[in-house]
């Protein structure tokens, strides 16, 4: 990999800021002030990120085939499905956690690291600054910057505060393992200052009154966590603490879960209740200020300042301020994270790709594409087809959207499923017919209510695969010198070279404590109780990145089997 580095010359990177470039034969996209060395001739890829996009990505790319670079602040991988079970010490951070630089080693991959953060992404010139945040980076070299041909962004999200006042600066999130650490060290802080002699009751049920925002995934999680952790082991130490605890929960949506199936959601609700754990649903937070939450019960309208010892703020994913200014400068400013089309390329802007937390796919709109099969397959343009006309065009839509059943099967669906129906009458000819308007009238429900992909791990990771496999690909017909034209686009006249992304939703867990999850499967089905906790433990042991974690992560967990939580602090 032939690298040079240099100084920009150019004023639009700063004097002083360091340009590293290799070998392109294409100059047209450089900055003005720097030229290009002759070398591998291989395209430049750049990879922003090294979570679940951003690794899965590097792990299924051919990386000879590319200058492959990677930057990201964080110079691990961490699987964060397990990040809620650092809080309450059922597993170790470092059990989560895989050097980069080892996975890259592992998979004999020929890609170069850089710990750096992207600080901005300049689309015109197709180069990325990037910023050393090291604490031992020299004086005057911070910044340097990298050129690409073709660039993945994979930078996830951050946490959205929604602009609440004092979230910030009092509210503890739960993003980084970081996070998780701090979060175990300061329940042990609360339970430790609240044995202390010269506290009354009042301050002790301040400092051991546990506030969750957020009643999704990632807070319900938590909540079940920090329950275990309490009732299962702290309060064997501290048993003169029992009547001092308690933990709120405090939701917007009127249910927990509310991504989930119904009877998955209302039995978390019940199980909390049951439990103890103060579940407030139909809460709008105000504010919060230094030892006190205040927030409105929607419903009544009444106020309620609750104050805590610790708050987790978990209400969702906000964006990136590097992602804000890239959109802004491709004029999707308007929108809370990169739009991409269903190759996931990010519209407006060539060469660049968005994968993760970070980007979504601007779906077409079904009604369109299921017009455009009527059109195919109503020969006679009579307006209507046959049932078997008609199944096997929603064979087609099927395939293409596969979430649709999803959303078919989901409980709101079931008034458009009586629509669709009701579009079914009675033919001529003895044949049932299909009323194409009011069927287009249905589908057009189903486009109102089928929301973007979740934000998660699974969607994360099946587009980084996708997308390694697409350049793959692509590196290997410039290679031959074959253009193959690929599957053709169901609508428009273009043909794609590759078939667009399609998620397969693998289903979702949600861990509710007390050896007990529940499990939505794609389709309609549910699992909930102790199997389904077993199966969580199999699932995510066999989903480690490497066998060094997995053996790490069933270690912890037998430990805590055997010896409970790890309860220590060493500061
Ligand atoms: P991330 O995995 O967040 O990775 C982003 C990467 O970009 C990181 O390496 C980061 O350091 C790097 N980066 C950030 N800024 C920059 C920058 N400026 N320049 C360069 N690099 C940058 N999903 C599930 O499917 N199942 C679960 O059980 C589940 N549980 C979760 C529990 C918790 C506590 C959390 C926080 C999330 C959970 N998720 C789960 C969601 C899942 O983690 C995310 O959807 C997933 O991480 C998104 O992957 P990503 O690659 O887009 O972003």
């Amino acid at each position: 990999f032939p690298v040079v580095l240099g100084f920009a010359a150019s004023g639009c990177l700063g004097t002083g800021l360091l340009v590293v470039f290799a070998d392109d034969h294409n100059t047209s996209h450089n900055p003005p002030g720097i030229s290009n060395t002759a070398g591998t001739g291989k395209k430049k890829v750049i990879v922003l990120g090294t979570g679940w996009g951003g690794m899965s990505f590097l792990k299924n790319l051919d990386s000879t085939l590319y200058d492959v670079r990677v930057v990201s602040p964080r110079n691990y991988f961490v699987f964060t499905p397990l990040l809620p079970s650092v809080t309450s010490g059922s597993v170790e951070a470092r059990s989560i956690v895989e050097p980069i630089r080892r996975i890259i080693r592992s998979k004999g991959k020929h890609v170069q690291f850089h710990e750096a953060e992207c600080i901005k992404i300049d689309a015109a010139k197709k180069v990325v600054i990037c910023k050393d945040v090291s604490k031992v980076r020299p004086k005057g070299k911070e910044e340097f910057a990298l050129q690409y041909d073709y660039l993945v962004v994979a930078v996830g999200a951050t946490t959205n505060t929604f602009g609440t006042k004092g979230v910030r600066e009092y509210c503890h999130f739960l993003k980084e393992v970081y996070d998780a650490e701090k979060i175990k060290e300061s329940i042990q802080n609360c339970f430790e200052s609240a044995s202390l002699p010269h506290l009354n009751k009042e301050d002790r049920q301040k400092l051991l009154s546990f506030v969750v925002v957020g009643g999704g995934p990632t807070g319900v999680e938590f909540a079940a966590e920090l329950h275990d952790l309490i009732y299962d082991d702290l309060l064997n130490l501290y048993p003169h603490l029992h009547n001092d605890v308690k933990i709120t929960l405090v939701q917007s949506g009127d249910h927990i879960l509310n991504t989930y199936d119904e009877r998955i959601s209302k039995y978390a609700e019940q199980k909390f209740t049951r439990e103890g754990i103060h579940v407030k649903t139909g809460c709008r937070v105000l504010g919060v200020q230094d030892g006190a939450i205040d927030f409105k019960i929607k419903s009544s309208g009444q106020l309620v300042n609750l104050p805590y010892g610790m708050i987790v703020w978990s209400t969702g994913i906000g964006t990136r301020p590097v992602v804000s200014d890239f959109m802004n400068q491709i004029g999707q400013s308007d929108r809370r994270v990169l739009a991409t089309d269903e190759w996931l390329r990010i519209k407006n802007c060539h060469g660049t790709f968005g994968i993760g937390d970070c980007a979504s796919i601007e779906q077409r709109r079904i009604v369109e594409d299921v017009s455009y099969l009527f059109k195919l397959a109503d020969k006679s343009n009579s307006g209507s087809l046959t049932i078997e006309e008609f199944v096997e065009v929603m064979e087609q839509v099927r395939q293409r959207y596969p979430q649709i059943d999803i959303y078919m099967e989901r409980q709101h669906m079931r008034g458009v499923l009586g629509l669709l129906a009701d579009a079914v009458k009675d033919g001529n000819r003895g044949s049932m017919q299909l009323d194409i308007e009011n069927f287009k009238q249905a589908i057009s429900k189903v486009d109102s209510q089928m929301k973007s992909m979740p934000a998660t791990a699974q969607v994360a990771a099946q587009q980084g695969e996708y997308l390694a496999h697409c350049f793959n690909h692509m590196a290997a017909e410039v290679h031959d010198n074959i253009a193959p034209e690929g599957p053709m686009r169901i609508r428009g006249k273009g043909r794609h070279r590759f078939q667009p992304f399609q998620y397969r939703h693998l289903g979702q867990f949600a861990p509710l404590g007390g050896e007990k999850a529940a499990y939505e499967l794609p389709g309609d089905w549910v699992s909930i109780g102790r199997s389904t906790q077993w199966l969580w433990y199999s699932v995510y042991a066999s989903k480690q990145v490497s066998w060094r974690t997995r053996t790490l992560v069933v270690f912890d967990w037998t430990k805590k089997m055997f010896f409970g939580r790890d309860s220590s602090r060493i500061d």
